[in-house]
C-alpha cells in the first residue's frame, strides 16, 4: 500500500489581490515536505461570500496533493501558510481573508478530531467547493459512498464563475 494519501484542499481569498495570493498558496502546496510536487488544480473561480456581505467576492479553487503527512501535520503546515502570506485571525466568522486552506477530505480517512474534521463539514452545501473539485475529480466519492457528482443536483451555483 502506497503511504501516499490523496489530499483535497479547498483555497479561499477576497483581500490583498486574491488571485495572487492563490497563486502562493499553490506554489507553498508544491513545497510542502513529504508530500509530491505535482500538485492538481481547479480553474480559480470567483464566488459570493458566505455570512457577511459587505466584503468583496472570494476568489477559490480546489487542489489535490499527494502527502505522506499526518493529518494533523498537515494542519499546522497549511496553516502556518495562512500566516506566512499575511492572514490575521478574527474572531469574526467567515470574515475577509488574505488566504484560507481548509482540508476537504484526507483520503478515505474520517476524523472528528478537536482541530480537525474531514470531511470538511460543510464541503457538501458550497458550490465553490463542489464544482472546482468535480472540474479536477469528476468520478470522486466522499468516505460515506456519495457521489460528488450527484451533489450537482442539489448545490445551486449562487453566482459562481470561472475566472
Ligand atoms: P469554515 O471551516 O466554515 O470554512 P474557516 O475556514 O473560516 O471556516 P478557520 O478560521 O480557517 O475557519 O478555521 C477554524 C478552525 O477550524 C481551525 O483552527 C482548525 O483547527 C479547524 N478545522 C477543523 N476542521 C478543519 C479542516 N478540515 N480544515 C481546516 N481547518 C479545520
Ligand atoms: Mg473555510
Ligand atoms: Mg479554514
Amino acid at each position: 500500500m502506497s503511504l501516499y494519501q490523496t489530499v483535497y484542499l479547498g483555497l479561499g481569498a477576497n483581500l490583498n489581490d486574491p488571485i495572487d495570493q492563490i497563486h502562493h498558496a499553490i506554489a507553498a502546496l508544491k513545497a510542502l515536505p513529504d508530500t509530491n510536487s505535482e500538485v492538481k488544480v481547479s480553474t480559480l473561480y470567483s464566488s459570493k461570500p458566505m455570512g457577511p456581505q459587505d466584503q468583496p467576492d472570494y476568489v477559490n479553487a480546489v487542489a489535490c496533493i499527494h502527502t505522506r503527512l499526518q493529518p494533523l501535520d498537515l494542519l499546522a503546515l497549511t496553516q502556518k501558510i495562512e500566516l506566512d502570506l499575511g492572514r490575521i485571525r478574527k474572531d469574526e466568522r467567515w470574515g475577509p481573508r488574505t488566504l484560507d486552506i481548509d482540508i476537504l477530505l484526507f483520503g478515505e480517512q474520517v476524523l472528528n478530531l478537536p482541530t480537525l474534521s474531514v470531511p470538511h463539514y460543510d464541503m457538501k452545501l458550497r458550490e465553490f467547493v463542489i464544482y472546482p473539485l468535480l472540474e479536477i475529480a469528476p468520478n470522486l466519492l466522499m468516505p460515506d459512498g456519495l457521489a460528488i457528482k450527484e451533489l450537482q443536483n442539489t448545490v445551486p451555483l449562487n453566482g459562481l464563475t470561472k475566472i
